[in-house]
């Protein structure tokens, strides 16, 4: 199923415009409540610090901004709270293979088409590089850099010849600001507790003319119609903001950008089958929150096959739908004097 074929929206109740939230990136107070979040209710192998965090913070409601088109978790984990847990983050978290990552392949689609403007080795720099499978990727035809903040991922970093410049994404120092060719961010924005500032950041980066690439989820796909706060994006903590492709075209007009591409992908390949099994829990789970729809799901977590959502404490993870995006932005470049 792509984004273009939509199906009917489930009543949702708890969608109601709120007059004390504003948007975390832009401040505006034209946001929409679309209800609450739900957290992950496996949290046995979590290490004790976010368990403690998870029970003492609860979950949020998500909000979606009118005016820049974000989506956001509310309230948020401090800064002081987030930092510490990355910061001892071990690798085996959130480990993926370079073949499983379809954001990945996409990237590595686009930058071997890329002409650079000189014959140089061009410089690349992943901001949350993680244990760094995505730069080993690119073999030795890239300048290697990261900004990372697990230690532990840092010296596996280091191993493979990266160069780790800083531990958080900051405006850069004046020996980094318009080095790179290319800036990547990989499943960071969703981390980010104003993710349009620090895109901001992440472009100071860039040479004038170069490549922002972000892959992050997409909140106005229509599985989160269904699902609202209880999307399997939604459940982890540490995902606090959701962009959509309205937010990414403001964002590149108010930033000097141009949006070269942007499509929807999913995060990890599936096959036909497993995407149509998913939109069917999908649209079984959300179809529980429509008083119209209740009974017919109900009846279909009566077949076999759907019955283990019975189950479930949480909406279905659903990584083989095209919910994400991935999105190239290019920084432009200074007018000729
Ligand atoms: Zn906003």
């Amino acid at each position: 199923m792509t984004q273009t074929e939509t199906p009917p929206v489930p009543d949702s109740q708890s969608v109601r415009q709120t007059e004390s939230v504003r948007c975390v990136d832009c401040g505006s107070d034209s946001v929409i409540n679309r209800g609450p979040c739900k957290l992950t209710s496996a949290i046995d192998g979590l290490p004790e610090y976010e368990k403690q965090l998870i029970n003492d913070r609860g979950a949020g409601h998500l909000y979606q901004c009118n005016s820049c088109g974000l989506g956001f978790r509310f309230p948020q984990v401090s800064e002081a709270e987030l930092q510490a847990l990355y910061a001892n983050m071990p690798t085996r978290r959130w480990k993926y293979e370079q073949q499983t990552n379809t954001a990945w392949q996409l990237a590595n689609k686009w930058l071997s088409g890329v002409t650079l403007a000189d014959s140089k080795k061009a410089k690349l720099l992943d901001v949350g590089a993680f244990d760094g499978i995505f730069l080993k990727s690119l073999g030795n035809t890239w300048e290697r850099y990261a900004i990372e903040p697990s230690a532990n991922a840092c010296e596996s970093l280091e191993e493979l010849g990266v160069t780790v410049i800083d531990r958080f994404l900051n405006p850069p120092a004046s020996e980094y600001a318009e080095l790179f060719d290319v800036v990547t961010l990989f499943d960071v924005f969703e981390h980010l507790r104003q993710p349009g500032h620090s895109l901001s950041d992440a472009v100071q980066f860039l040479k004038p003319g170069g490549h922002l690439i972000v892959s992050t989820g997409n909140c106005a796909h229509w599985t989160w119609k269904w699902l609202e706060g209880d999307h399997w994006y939604c459940h982890p903590l540490q995902h606090l903001t959701f962009a959509t492709p309205s937010f990414f075209s403001n964002w590149a007009v108010q930033n000097d950008c141009r949006v070269r591409q942007m499509a929807p992908h999913s995060h990890h390949p599936g096959k036909f089958s497993k995407r149509f099994e998913r939109v069917l829990e999908t649209m079984v789970w959300g179809g529980l929150k429509s008083n119209w729809l209740r009974p017919v799901s109900s009846l279909c977590m009566r077949i076999p096959g759907l019955g283990y959502l019975r189950h479930r404490a949480t909406g279905p993870y659903a990584p083989e739908l095209a919910d994400h995006l991935f999105v190239v932005l290019e920084k432009g470049k200074a007018p000729v004097a």
